[in-house]
């Protein structure tokens, strides 16, 4: 099931919420949401457009079960009111910016009218969101499916959780502001070996040690996460002993091995 709900910025600052954790835990009210519900927010005044696609995690979550939000509630009354409903966890897929997805674009895309209680948008306007979502560099190969050792519970729950920022949007945008769209490790730039249709292309890898994952924590996106290539990418998710590979080990392996090349 599809639904079109609304998130207003000026009751809790959803964008920043979605930033830092990947999820957001929502207030479920009157909406007969289930899990695995495939959710689109609408951000009203002065945004008016579709920004984010989620999916229903768990539902039913009681206060005392969700995390701890209260920073993000902008609207302090709203937060008070908020501690007897029940939340769903909404966990964030992708995140757009987009003029497609306008409040007047979608009116004439078939929704009728600007969303205010969750909606049910009909097939066409499902195919037209679906269609300005898709961010090309979310559907090649990761990682986790070139890694042969995720059995370990340690290791799903890291893979998971890496993934969740590797593959976000926001994330993805982020990093490059930041740290320009070259390799890390080896300097590849796609748009330097491909031409135009390498522009923009590269992964970005989460640097965090396993130790520092939990609940509470809150990504640093100039520290934490780095453009890499996919190959690069695949070798420090390849486990070396159990063990993978530092960002400084992988350099110094490609620049050792490069030296060797020059010299036979
Ligand atoms: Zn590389
Ligand atoms: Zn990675």
């Amino acid at each position: 099931m599809n639904w079109l709900i609304s998130a207003n910025a000026t009751i809790y600052d959803h964008a920043s919420s979605f930033e830092h954790f990947g999820f957001v835990d929502w207030r479920q009210g009157n909406g007969k949401f289930k899990e695995n519900d495939i959710i689109y927010i609408y951000s009203t005044r002065p945004l008016k457009k579709i920004q984010y696609k989620c999916k229903v995690e768990k539902i039913d979550l009681p206060f005392r079960d969700i995390r701890n939000d209260q920073e993000y509630w902008v609207d302090k009354n709203e937060f008070q009111k908020s501690l007897e409903g029940k939340f769903m966890r909404l966990v964030l897929i992708e995140q757009v910016d987009n003029s497609k997805m306008s409040l007047e674009n979608l009116l004439l895309n078939g929704l009728k009218a600007a969303p205010q209680g969750p909606v049910k948008p009909n097939e066409n306007l499902i195919k037209y969101i679906e269609s300005n979502f898709n961010d090309l560099n979310q559907n090649d190969i990761y990682p986790e499916m070139v890694n042969e050792d995720s059995h370990a519970y340690e290791g799903i729950k890291k893979q998971v959780f890496v993934n969740k920022y590797e593959r976000s949007s926001i994330a993805r945008n982020k990093c490059i502001e930041f740290h320009g769209t070259a390799c890390k490790i080896c300097n590849l730039d796609f748009s330097k070996l491909y031409g135009d249709i390498g522009k923009g292309f590269i992964h970005v890898h989460h640097i965090i040690p396993i130790h520092k994952i939990g609940k509470q924590y809150k990504i640093n996106y100039k520290e934490d996460l780095i453009p890499v290539c996919p190959n690069c990418h695949a070798m420090l998710h390849r486990k070396v002993d159990g063990k993978e590979l530092e960002i400084e080990e992988l350099k110094f392996i490609i620049e050792c091995n490069s030296i060797q090349a020059v010299e036979n």
